[in-house]
């Protein structure tokens, strides 16, 4: 029903990026555990090697990991690909200061994330097509968090209120073109980067302050900020020459392991929810990505993020993994699985 180009081979390109030691670890003669060695690998302790598609040392900033991760992604989207961007790694390794929620003030300077570029080469792109095509983009945000999924734009605009939809039920449906799609969100049809901004401003304080204590719920829930974009030839109605893409931008919950010992009720839950899903994850990358296995069954339905990114997934997608990993001694042991992890993605 569209005018979609056909799959390009789906593999996951790989990052790995590195923050620099903060004040904490600096003041506490915390010793840097990670080496960089471009372009593409690094090396935990002394001797375990990783090689991936890029690698991002402390000194390498916003732009850099944008420029060569994630503008072909948008790229794509501008010929008709899906697109799938997600952070991976421990809590405090980087994954919110990469997406970047959490900076939305003014035009894009150097600490702005991955979104607000995303956006901002959006709108820029569109303008320059504006003559030839008619373009329109609306924007979701949602959290998931124990497997229920929140829509974080219900108090859409700022004011706190409301929308007259906002009880809708959510679910995730299944059209006959296999096609997935999470209902009863709000989809905020925007026409400016400022406009975009705004609902990431909004559905960030309500991610934040949503929960009792707000570290804890934002980082064991995976947000997840949607663009669908839809691009259409001027003067030709109809369908035969519209493109819809839409781009998902993933937010990861925590990957470290709940400690066995301390974790019951609310907390083990969470654990429990957060690895099937992060499971759920690699199984699906490792399905997609491998010739081999190509025509098996795809485990989407094993957990809601991975329903939710069917479409992002599929063949007809460009997907991108950043795994952000501290370079402080003390997180050895979590590097080297959120490393592993990021590998595993790659290898296949
Ligand atoms: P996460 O979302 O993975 O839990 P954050 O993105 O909140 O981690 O990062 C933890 C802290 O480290 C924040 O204060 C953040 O600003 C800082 N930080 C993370 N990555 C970088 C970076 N590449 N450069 C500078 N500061 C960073
Ligand atoms: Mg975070």
């Amino acid at each position: 029903n569209s005018t979609n180009p056909p799959s390009e081979k789906g593999s996951v390109r790989v990052a790995v990026r590195v923050r620099p030691l903060n004040s904490v670890e600096k003041s506490s003669c915390g010793k840097s555990c990670v080496t960089v060695q471009p372009p593409d690998t690094v090396i935990l302790g002394k001797d375990k090697s990783f090689t991936f598609d890029y690698v991002f040392g402390p000194e390498k900033g916003q732009s850099e990991v944008y420029e060569q991760v994630v503008r072909p992604l948008v790229d794509g989207i501008f010929m008709g690909y899906h697109a799938c961007l997600f952070a991976y790694g421990q809590t405090g390794a980087g994954k919110t200061y990469t997406m970047g929620t959490t900076w939305y003030k003014g035009s894009i300077s150097t600490n702005h994330g991955m979104i607000p570029r995303v956006i901002n080469d959006i709108f820029e792109r569109a303008k320059s097509e504006m003559t030839a095509y008619d373009i329109s983009i609306r924007v979701s945000f949602i959290e998931i968090y124990n497997e229920d999924i929140h829509d974080l734009l219900k108090f859409y605009p700022s004011s706190g209120n409301v929308l007259l939809n906002s009880n809708q039920k959510i679910g995730i449906r299944e059209d006959e073109f296999g096609n997935v799609c999470v209902t009863g969100v709000h989809e905020e049809p925007v026409q400016s980067y400022e406009e975009a901004m705004a609902c990431i401003e909004s559905g960030s304080l309500h991610r934040a302050t949503a929960a009792h204590d707000m570290n804890q719920q934002s980082s064991r829930s995976h947000a997840i900020f949607t663009i669908i974009f839809t691009k259409s030839e001027k003067g030709q109605e109809g369908i035969a020459s519209k493109v819809t893409s839409q781009f998902q931008l993933v937010d990861l919950a925590g990957s470290e392991r709940a400690k066995r010992t301390n974790a019951s009720g609310a907390r083990l839950k969470e654990g429990i929810s957060i690895n099937v899903s992060l499971l759920a994850l690699m199984e699906v990358i490792s399905v997609l990505g491998d010739e081999q296995k190509k025509g098996s069954h795809v485990p989407y339905r094993r957990s809601k993020l991975t329903r939710i990114l069917t479409n992002s997934l599929g063949g007809n997608s460009r997907t991108a993994m950043i795994a952000c990993i501290s370079p402080s001694d003390d997180s050895f042991q979590e590097t080297l699985n959120t490393l592993k992890y990021a590998h595993r993605a790659r290898n296949i």
